[in-house]
């Protein structure tokens, strides 16, 4: 990896002209720092240009995230993250796009590349890039990545952090309360049917549907349906955790398998005492009819948003106020910018927003810097509670990353991370550390969306 020392060629040419020693001759040392303290020593941001974009992608964390660097003419690169469990190929397709331009027009870049992004894991490269390109403007400027978008709201971002289930009540119990006690002021489980349909008269459902057809095929196409008794059977999950953590902290839950919509609604209802913070995804955002109908039917706040490209989509869901919430992935909804766009416009329709993440520090630190630059956030996701080694593949932030369910807003400009090297390499999903990816160098394609 190239070094990221700054440039300092600006800062010695000034100190060895016959200004500077006339200023150091008249002036005291500390007037001296004053008077260079808006010399540039990153780099010549007019001049940055994008030479390179690598990739090595990590795995185990606990998916699968192709980590991006975007490397300049100038001794700074930036780092981005495609969404988790995407290809890199989404990245690297667009490498003959962003050569030779200056990515300090991150909006401009944005532009030209988001024509290549699409909803789920295809939006995926575009973010990861646009990440990286503030990364790099910020490096060049010498300012975080907050001051950029209009400076900060909050100085620590709250996080939330999932669950992953249990079948054995006691111990998911257990898991949630375990989190509480470690400082997280914010929880969300996973509340899947498959935790009840082992016992009989809980869950009908076609006989012999394979998990390959239940995977592709949208939930009220499945003709899978709860019993009053499987209902009540997954609400007594929930009453456990709520008895095991209380009633006074936010508790939401995802995941609840492809049911059809009437039994979305039977199950809010069942829920609706233990006063959840929201439900994500009862049904695909697309069907915004019948999500609608959800929303306006129980008395629980629904939420969707981690599979949608672009800021469009969430308009139309909030200024119809399809659910109650969004919850916009960074990497997947077009970037920093695109994201903050996105919370703006959730907030003059009364829309809160929290935040999906599931990738490396990389992309938190992405997220971090945007949460803090907008105002509407409730919490940001965390799925790396019980991943021991996350922390390690960061260097120059604070740590633990998350403490107490918070993590801090970094100073340091761009992002306001580096990689640790050594524990990226122990964590590669496949072979090569950024390695030369030349065959992505040429445009092979009319790119124009008009004749
Ligand atoms: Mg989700």
């Amino acid at each position: 990896m190239k070094p990221q020392t700054a440039n300092r060629t600006g800062r010695r040419a000034f100190l060895k002209s016959g200004a500077a020693a006339a200023i150091a001759g008249f002036w005291a040392n500390d007037t001296l720092a004053a008077a260079t303290q808006f010399v540039n020593t990153n780099s010549r941001p007019s001049d940055l240009k994008i030479t390179d974009l690598r990739v090595a992608v990590v795995t185990g964390a606990p998916f699968t995230s192709a980590i991006i660097r975007l490397d300049t003419n100038q001794d700074i690169y930036g780092l981005g993250e495609v969404r988790d469990g995407a290809s890199k190929n989404y990245a690297l397709m667009l490498k003959s796009r962003l050569l030779g331009e200056n990515p300090c027009n991150v909006d401009k870049i944005f532009r030209k590349i988001k024509q290549f992004g699409f909803h789920g894991r295809q939006g995926g490269g575009v973010s990861g890039v646009e990440m990286a390109l503030w990364d790099l403007a910020g490096k060049a400027y010498g300012v975080p990545v907050y001051q950029m978008l209009g400076g900060k709201f909050r100085d620590s971002i709250r996080i939330y952090t999932d669950t992953t289930e249990s079948k054995d009540i006691k111990e998911y119990a257990r898991r949630m309360k375990e989190r509480m006690d470690r400082g997280f002021t914010f929880l969300k489980m996973d509340l899947g049917y498959q935790l009840v349909q082992d016992t009989a008269g809980t869950v009908s459902q076609p006989k012999g549907l394979t998990s390959q057809e239940l995977e592709r095929t949208p939930h009220m196409f499945t003709s899978i349906e709860l019993t009053d008794k499987g209902i009540a059977m997954m609400a007594d999950y929930v009453a456990a955790v709520r008895e095991a953590v209380g009633m006074e902290i936010p508790l939401a839950a995802d995941h609840f398998g492809h049911i059809g919509v009437n039994y979305c609604i039977r199950l809010g209802r069942a829920l609706e005492k233990y006063n959840m913070a929201w439900l994500e995804d009862m049904i695909p955002w697309q069907y915004s009819e019948l999500l609608k109908k959800i929303t306006d039917t129980i008395a629980v706040p629904t939420l969707t948003g981690e599979d949608i490209y672009l800021k469009e989509s969430f308009l139309e869901l909030c200024r119809n106020h399809v659910v109650a919430k969004i919850q916009p992935d960074l990497a997947t909804a077009g970037g920093i910018l695109e994201t903050k766009k996105i919370g703006d416009l959730a907030q003059e329709y009364g829309v809160p927003m929290a935040m999906h993440f599931a990738g490396t520090p990389v992309s938190m630190m992405a997220n971090v810097q945007c949460a803090a630059a907008t105002q509407n956030l409730i919490a940001l996701e965390y799925h790396s509670t019980d991943v021991p080694w996350w922390d390690d593949l960061a260097e120059g932030v604070d740590k633990p990353i998350v403490n107490r369910g918070f993590v801090k807003v970094p100073e340091r400009p761009g992002l306001g991370i580096s990689l640790n090297e050594k524990t990226v390499k122990q964590h590669l999903g496949e072979p090569g550390f950024f390695e030369p990816t030349r065959q992505w160098d040429k445009a092979r394609s009319n790119d124009r969306l008009w004749s």
